[in-house]
């Protein structure tokens, strides 16, 4: 993603989005709207949204604050979120957020795009949405698709059986560099696990 200036610090951007889990135990703000929206079809987002698919949108780090409920009101969280939301991780590639307590799945960050965030979507609240948000893009990993379930034939999205071309570019690039990792977030298990 594009390197740009810090809004959460003191910036004069106004919250264009907020998001919240199920219980309400974790809350979102952003002051940005997702750059792009992508359906997933893998495996892993099927299991994890007990549904079909699981939509992401693209935001980036510095626009993005969480927060989680606690006995003092709400507790703006860190960027490395370990203070809070439970992340997990289902390959060396990415790690996964959710909510501690209704287990609402929140987001993915991937290690070779340390500066963005995958968000899933159904956290969006619309009557705190200022602003449109794009329209789905694409989507990814029809390759593990759900036999069931049909993607719409006329919806303008693009298609792929997995990554899209430059994200597959990215990660042989990461891949290449010796997979680094983010340094804020904790490194994997050496098994995964919940
Ligand atoms: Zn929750
Ligand atoms: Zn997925």
């Amino acid at each position: 993603m594009d390197p740009t200036p810090k809004p959460f610090s003191d910036g004069p951007l106004p919250i264009l989005l907020r998001g919240s889990c199920l219980c309400g135990m974790v809350h979102l703000e952003s002051k940005m709207l997702p750059e792009s929206v992508t359906i997933c079809h893998c495996r892993e987002c099927r299991k994890a949204a007990a549904n079909p698919f699981l939509t992401f949108g693209l935001f980036h780090n510095d626009y993005i604050q969480w927060y989680i409920a606690s006995s003092s009101g709400a507790k703006p969280l860190l960027g490395d979120l370990t203070d809070g939301i439970k992340l997990t991780y289902y390959s060396d590639i990415a790690i996964r957020g959710w909510c501690p307590r209704c287990g609402t799945p929140l987001f993915m960050k991937y290690h070779c795009r340390p500066d963005g965030t995958s968000i899933a979507m159904g956290l969006v609240d619309d009557e705190h949405l200022v602003g449109s948000i794009p329209a789905v893009k694409e989507h990814i990993f029809l390759g593990d698709k759900a036999v069931w379930w049909n993607v719409p034939s006329d919806d303008g999205t693009a298609r792929h059986d997995s990554f899209n071309e430059p994200f597959t570019r990215r990660l042989q690039d990461w891949s290449a560099k010796g997979r680094p990792q983010r340094l804020d977030i904790p490194p994997p298990p050496s098994k995964f696990k919940l």
